[in-house]
């Protein structure tokens, strides 16, 4: 070691960002972005009715929908900033406490903290191993009540996954924690910047570190968390930076130490292998556990929604499920606890709002960032792209276009990115298990070239 540890609590101002966040409307090209960040998604139908209606009052009226399950409001005017906070906070989509600054830390750094994924089917699915929403309550209050914590990024981000079916497993996360069974028991395997390891998966695996209970689970993040900010400096950010400096085994040592429980470090964690997860849940209607009840989900194209489409989405979970909206981590929607007799007419109300609910709809297959229009590193207008593109796209093929290699749209590599490089030019990579977008296989094609291409590698996946 070459470096002194820093002091324990690292005040937020060291980690300044350029996230944007409820609080804070960070300018884009195509005006202010607004994020609203969801507990595990979720939003209740007057918040989505609230967020509707601002973004058509004090915005574009477009409203997108982000890979970590939140919502942002695109083309904030000028002059509107205050009004749209205020008309949020009305509605309780803020941090818990509200705008005023709690226990010392400020609504900003409660907001950015509040950074866990969980399946959109928590609590909805027979097959999980354990319903995560009780947990997922208690760590979301200890992020958002424990000052020190403001000290975090606001891309520092945890995934807790309960085994569901359903679950977007491929996001590296900067601690993730999966139910493992145990003979008859559940605990949580947990590992730092990375994802849980799939069985079959053709990604690099890292295994777990160790497991614990669930019930000190909460006490568990709580010292990983300090851990990090023990040792991390302040360029640290996330979890992989850390690592590069500090083994595995030492960050474990020192959790052990501020922890009243053993880590579970036995052979069996570090075989243990998440079974594979079925993003196919997200589209169409499937039975949800016992209880009878099934859930609908769809894809806004290109991950993005008008008023309108909000509107007629809070109007229909109302009438047919719980009256609450829960966002997907694949920038889609899902409405939980609709009535058998409820499931043809919630389906044709979503198609009928313009969402794609079948996987033969290639725009349930093609993701596009902001591109051009709404970003000045962009290359190209990336969405109007992939509209063209999605026109021609084969059959079960998933495409990724990116206007600069940022790639905002996607924290996971997609079997096919397209990587703008000039307006309307594009090099194609294929996914092949090395970093970023994997190995590049074409340059500077059109639209159309591309299409051809993903053509000819969908009949024969060897030949580019
Ligand atoms: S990937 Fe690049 S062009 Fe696209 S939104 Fe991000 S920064 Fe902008």
């Amino acid at each position: 070691m070459n470096h002194t540890p820093t002091p324990a609590v690292l005040p937020a101002t060291l980690r300044p960002s350029a996230c944007p966040g409820l609080l804070r409307i960070v300018p884009a090209r195509d005006g202010g972005i607004c994020r609203i960040t969801l507990p595990c998604g979720e939003l209740r139908a007057p918040e989505a009715l609230a967020i509707a209606d601002a973004a058509r009052q004090h915005g574009s009226g477009v409203i997108e929908a982000t890979n970590r399950s939140n919502l942002q409001i695109r083309g904030v005017r000028a002059g509107h900033e205050t009004a749209l906070v205020e008309r949020l906070l009305e509605a309780g989509l803020g941090p818990r406490g509200g705008a005023e600054a709690t226990d010392g830390m400020s609504a900003s750094a409660r907001d950015d903290v509040r950074n866990l994924m969980t399946s959109p089917l928590a609590g909805r699915d027979s097959h999980a191993l354990i319903d995560t929403t009780p947990l997922a309550a208690q760590i979301l209050a200890l992020l958002q009540g424990t000052p020190r914590f403001a000290g975090l990024s606001p891309k520092f981000a945890l995934l807790l996954d309960g085994g569901e079916r359903l679950a977007r497993l491929d996001h590296p996360h900067d601690i993730w924690l999966a139910a493992m069974p145990d003979g008859a028991r559940v605990r949580f395997a947990f590992g730092l910047a990375g994802c849980p390891p799939v069985a079959g998966s053709d990604a690099a695996l890292t295994p777990a570190l160790a497991a614990v209970e669930p019930s000190e689970v909460p006490e568990l993040v709580c010292a990983l968390l300090d851990t990090f900010l023990e040792l991390a400096f302040p360029d640290d950010t996330r979890m992989r930076n850390l690592l590069a400096t500090h083994s595995s085994d030492t960050i474990l040592e020192r959790v052990e130490r501020r922890v009243n429980f053993t880590l579970l470090r036995r052979q069996s964690v570090r075989a243990w292998r998440r079974v594979p997860a079925d993003a196919s849940f997200r589209l169409g209607a499937h039975p949800q556990n016992a209880d009878g009840l099934w859930h609908v989900g769809g894809q806004p194209p290109l991950g993005r929604m008008d008023s309108p489409m909000l509107h007629g989405l809070a109007e229909l979970a109302s009438e047919s499920g719980n009256a609450t909206v829960r966002m997907t981590p694949w920038q889609g929607v899902l409405l939980p606890d609709i009535e058998p007799q409820a499931v043809s007419g919630a389906l044709e109300r979503l198609a009928s709002l313009g969402l794609a609910c079948e996987p033969a709809d290639p725009l349930t297959r093609v993701i596009a960032c902001a591109g051009s229009t709404g970003c000045a590193k962009g290359n190209t207008d990336t969405k109007a792209d992939a509209r063209a593109l999605a026109a021609r796209l084969p059959e079960r093929v998933e495409v990724h276009l990116s206007g600069c290699p940022r790639s905002c749209a996607a924290a996971h590599c997609a079997p096919y990115t397209l990587l703008a490089v000039a307006p309307l030019r594009y090099d194609l990579y294929r996914r092949d298990g090395t970093p970023g977008f994997g190995q590049c296989i074409a340059h500077h094609l059109t639209i159309e070239q591309a299409a051809d291409s993903l053509e000819r590698l969908a009949r024969s996946p060897l030949d580019a």
